[in-house]
Parts: C-alpha cells; sequence; structure tokens
C-alpha cells in the first residue's frame, strides 16, 4: 500500500517516537533559523508520558546563544488526545487535552521544544497545538490576525 502524502499524520504518542535518537524539532530559532533538535530518552509505561533531551543550536551570531554551546536540556514530554475531533480551517484534528512541556505540532507530528502557537478550544475540549511554519501554512496566523 502507498503511503498516502497529502494525509494528515495520524495521531502519535510519545511511545512511538524513536527512542535514543536526535530528531528535528518542529521548531527553530527565531533570530537565526536554526533548527532545534530533541531525542527522547524515557518513556513511561503507559507509553504517554516521560522525559526528552533537547538541543538548541545557535548560529554564531545570534543573540540567542547560550554560554552552553549547543545548549542542551532535559524537559518533560507527553501528551493525551481529546475524545472529541474538531473541525479547523476545512481539515480534522484532534485536540490535545493534556500535555508535559514538550507536546507534538499536530500538523507535522515532530515534536515542539519552544512554544507551541495553541487554539484553545471552548468548553474545556482541549487545545490545538502547531508549530510556527504549520500555523503558518493550514492558515491558523491568519485567522488569528483577525482575518475572518
Ligand atoms: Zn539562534
Ligand atoms: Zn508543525
Amino acid at each position: 500500500m502507498a503511503a498516502d502524502a497529502a494525509k494528515p499524520p495520524l495521531p502519535l504518542f510519545l511511545k512511538d517516537y524513536p527512542r535514543d535518537e536526535w530528531m528535528d524539532a518542529a521548531d527553530f530559532c527565531e533570530m537565526c533559523g536554526a533548527r532545534h533538535h530533541v531525542k527522547v530518552k524515557e518513556v513511561s509505561s503507559d507509553g504517554l508520558y516521560g522525559v526528552v533531551e533537547i538541543m538548541q543550536r545557535h548560529g554564531p551570531r545570534c543573540p540567542m546563544r547560550f554560554e552552553a554551546y549547543p545548549y542542551e536540556r532535559s524537559d518533560t514530554a507527553g501528551w493525551e488526545y481529546a475524545s472529541e475531533k474538531v473541525e479547523l480551517l476545512g481539515r480534522e484534528f484532534t485536540p490535545l487535552k493534556a500535555r508535559g512541556n514538550v507536546g507534538p505540532c499536530l500538523g507535522c507530528g515532530k515534536l515542539i521544544v519552544g512554544v507551541p502557537l495553541i487554539l484553545f478550544i471552548d468548553e474545556g475540549r482541549g487545545e490545538l497545538d502547531f508549530c510556527f511554519n504549520c500555523a503558518l501554512e493550514l492558515g491558523v496566523i491568519d485567522k488569528l490576525r483577525g482575518g475572518r
């Protein structure tokens, strides 16, 4: 069966990402454009939550550069999905209902190590998290800027 590239990524859990392997994060430095990286270190027995390592590289003149270079830190990761899907800009998404510090972009499925763009769904039905690029591509940013 051929993979359908146009299909949105299926709901993934932390356990579905490779273990002990550096991956591209969904986000990158806003100042120098360097991509952040993330590695899943531990996953709890429920498969939902765990610990990731984050590596933030920066260009040599980036004002966001830290003394330790590249900057590495650990953080909590994991999430659960809400039971009801929502439609946004002609696409269906399953909102997140709980999340550790690091969670996925619902557009591209990569992990977001910085601050996601969050759309809260009414009545506590969860939130839609996107990386900047996906938010731009999906038209979420235009929507937030008042294009209604
Ligand atoms: Zn930078
Ligand atoms: Zn994304």
